[in-house]
């Protein structure tokens, strides 16, 4: 039996990918690379290049691999002001992708998805710790193109019998702690990696969207996860649809909140450089705090997570990053 990973050369999935081989599982990957890295998707995965919002393509992958236990989807757009600034390239990609992918495996009957949703789907909280069962309005494209795809999913599982498990990130970061696989996206958008490149002497300094929010120091909160952690949930989501459980959707963080401001001076501590930092102005679509409830993935996943020390994740970003100054090298950058 083969798990397909949709997106498997990017950031989480290609830890996920990983992972799965790593356990003994066979695992087939299809990403169009256009963010993902070749060099990132472990050797023993057969790689398939093309793009999920072309069945055609999504047919001949699935007519190839034939005994499909599962599908787990990450190919997705991810940047929230890129969002805001272009919303129809999110519903198209994300949401568009979600629907042609979901024909494609019913026509194939493949009938297990896990599939990345996010916090964004939650906007602003109405109260901290975030549960499940909170209200979903998302103040930005990218949560709303993920929103639809929760909402598709549940309607393909009463029409076609497709069980999904939405997982549902807050902030991810880390890197496999070897340091051979890790974080690359060009540009870079993310809090922790900005943070490493300007340690690294990249970058000038870190600007600090937005200090006025009602937050224990003015600056957002967030959760941060390892990467290995969230691929493990997802593993273990895919053997909770194998045992016949129904399709359901899951927080996974860590529960506990880090300002930006934190988070700096974390990795500061981490890197044990100075790393000069300065107030800017908010940032579009942020909302104030994101800190999940994390408690059902751990009751009904059994969702363990190996890392609870913020600075221990940085700690394994920072290795990536110091053992791949460029990342993966294959963008023709100098
Ligand atoms: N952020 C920041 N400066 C940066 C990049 C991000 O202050 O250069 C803030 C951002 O406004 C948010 C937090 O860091 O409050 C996390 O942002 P990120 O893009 O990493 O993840 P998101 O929460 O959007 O998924």
């Amino acid at each position: 039996m083969t798990v397909v990973v949709l997106g498997g050369a990017g950031y989480i999935g290609s830890h996920t990918v990983d992972r799965l081989v790593e356990k003994g599982y066979d695992v087939a990957v299809i990403d169009n690379l256009i963010t993902g890295h070749r060099a990132a998707v472990n050797p023993k995965a057969r790689f398939y290049q093309g793009d999920i919002r072309d069945r055609g393509f999504l047919d001949r992958v699935f007519g190839t691999e034939t005994n499909v236990e599962g599908v787990i989807h990450f190919a997705a757009f991810s940047i929230v002001p890129e969002s805001m600034e272009n919303p129809l390239k999110y519903f198209d990609n994300n949401t568009g992708g979600m629907i042609t992918l979901l024909e494609a495996m019913k026509d194939h009957d493949i009938k297990r998805i896990i599939f990345s949703s996010t916090a964004a789907t939650y906007g602003e909280p109405k109260q901290i710790p975030i549960k499940e069962t909170d209200p979903q309005i998302p103040t930005n494209p990218y949560g709303e193109s993920k929103l639809c795809m929760e909402k598709i999913i549940k309607w393909a599982d009463k029409a076609y019998g497709i069980k999904f498990v939405a997982l549902r990130y807050f902030n991810v970061a880390g890197a496999k702690d070897d340091g051979s696989i890790g974080e690359d996206h060009h540009p870079e958008t993310h809090l922790v990696p900005i943070i490493l490149q300007v340690a690294a002497g990249e970058r000038d300094g870190l600007k600090i969207f937005g200090t006025d929010y009602p937050t224990k120091d003015g600056t957002n909160v967030r959760d941060y996860v390892h990467v290995m952690d969230l691929a493990d949930a997802h593993i273990l989501a895919l053997e909770y649809l194998k045992d016949g459980h129904d399709s359901d959707a899951f927080n996974l963080g860590s529960s506990t909140g880090f300002s930006n401001k934190e988070i700096l001076e974390a990795v500061r501590k981490a890197t044990g450089q100075p790393i000069p930092a300065e107030d800017a102005p908010r940032r579009a679509g942020d909302p104030s705090t994101l800190i999940a409830a994390s408690d059902k993935a751990r009751k009904i996943l059994g969702w363990k997570p190996q890392y609870d020390d913020v600075e221990e994740i940085i700690r394994t970003a920072w290795n990536w990053k110091q053992s791949h100054p460029k990342g993966y090298n294959d963008r023709g950058e100098a």
